[in-house]
């Protein structure tokens, strides 16, 4: 059965995070992201966007987001509705690329479809529910001192592995400050596609140092050149940023360009993407986990549901909303307890929006309906 849409609302935020995040491309001081409702007969669903003002991650930005939904994809959904969320993914092929664009509607339905249903986001997804396992993500420090100080904070919290960001010429002392350290924490790192095949000798001296894996060290958009550095080291390597699509994730998977898959709803394209990228990397035993992109409480709850299904055996990057936020969006406490998210209950993401919050973090708003097309 298809269910109408009768009001799609596009909303900027600026949140403020409690300290800057930095990595090898840019330090972000506030989030801003487009959260997006959509309303039929008193019930709302919603999604969040993961795309940043300019584009330090990939291509997408909020502008042009605003831009491709509020002038194609919601306009769409206006018109015809949606018989099945994980169908929208291939409607939606008339805008090319834009995944992330894509994923904060079809997210938003997927939310509004379980609560009209009644079930859990995990549910309607063929997760099972069960508390998820999470790391913690550490920006780049100041020093390695300040770097040992919080790695300590978060061993002694329960998270299931450390994940610290590195740059070119920081990172052999930064790895070798943290497992000196402590030489049995699950560790890896993310370079962000700060090298380059000329590195291969510095990013194989790694690999005494047993990470778990090293996150995106070549280019943004690359599969080729990191399955011949894969050849060439022990160290598994992690595909993030390159792998923009299910079809991207099963082409990496087949060239050897990765052995772990980080799985991001809004970079792949939604939650039928995931889907689809999860099935790829079940079929050849590829274990994956759940990435993040300092999501708010909306896109952290979804995040929660979808690294409930079955082969993200690898902790996520899901951790609690405090260490990020002072406050959130939602009203919902999204906090790991010994390195492990509940997932919130109730229908849907099971999140409620602080509205007073959200009104007095927002920067622009429009409400698209029906009848105004
Ligand atoms: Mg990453």
């Amino acid at each position: 059965m298809t269910t109408a849409v009768d009001f799609v609302e596009l909303r900027v935020v600026r949140v403020p995070l409690r300290q800057p995040f930095a990595n090898s491309v840019h330090v972000t001081t506030d989030k801003v992201a487009v959260l997006v409702t959509v309303g039929h007969e008193g019930i709302e669903g919603y999604g969040e966007g993961v795309m940043e003002p300019l584009p330090w991650f990939r291509e997408e930005t909020v502008d042009g987001a605003l831009t491709v939904l509020g002038e194609a994809l919601v306009p769409d959904l206006l018109r015809h509705g949606c018989a099945d969320p994980a169908a929208l993914a291939d409607r939606w092929t008339f805008v090319r690329g834009n995944p992330m664009a894509k994923a904060a509607l079809e997210m938003a339905v997927w939310d509004l479809r379980a609560r009209q249903q009644g079930v859990p986001l995990w549910q309607a997804l063929g997760g099972d529910g069960q508390p998820v396992p999470v790391g913690a993500a550490l920006g780049l420090a100041d020093g390695e001192g300040a770097l040992i100080e919080t790695v300590a904070q978060h061993v002694e919290q329960g998270y299931r592995r450390i994940k610290v960001k590195v740059r070119p010429g920081r990172e052999q002392d930064i790895v070798t400050a943290v497992r000196d350290a402590f030489p049995d924490v699950a560790l890896s790192v993310d370079a962000n596609c700060a090298y380059t095949l000329a590195d291969t000798t510095m990013l194989a001296a790694l690999d005494r140092f047993g990470l778990d894996y090293i996150e995106q060290p070549l280019h943004w958009d690359d599969l080729i050149d990191h399955a011949v550095l894969a050849a060439q080291l022990d160290t598994p390597i992690c595909l993030d940023e390159s792998l923009n699509s299910p079809e991207r994730v099963t082409a990496a998977l087949e060239v050897g360009a990765c052995s772990v898959v980080n799985i991001k709803a809004g970079r792949l394209g939604g939650l039928a993407a995931v889907q689809r990228a999860a099935e790829a990397c079940r079929r050849v035993g590829v274990p994956m986990w759940c990435g993040g992109m300092l999501e708010l409480g909306i896109g952290r709850a979804h995040n929660i549901h979808l690294a409930t299904l079955a082969g993200f055996d690898l902790p996520g990057d899901t951790a609690s909303a405090s260490r990020t936020y002072t406050r959130d969006i939602v009203n919902e406490p999204l906090e790991a307890t010994a390195g492990l998210m509940a997932v919130p209950p109730g229908p849907g993401i099971g999140v409620t929006v602080d509205r007073s919050f959200l009104d007095a973090v927002t920067v622009t708003r429009h409400r698209h309906t029906g009848a105004s097309r």
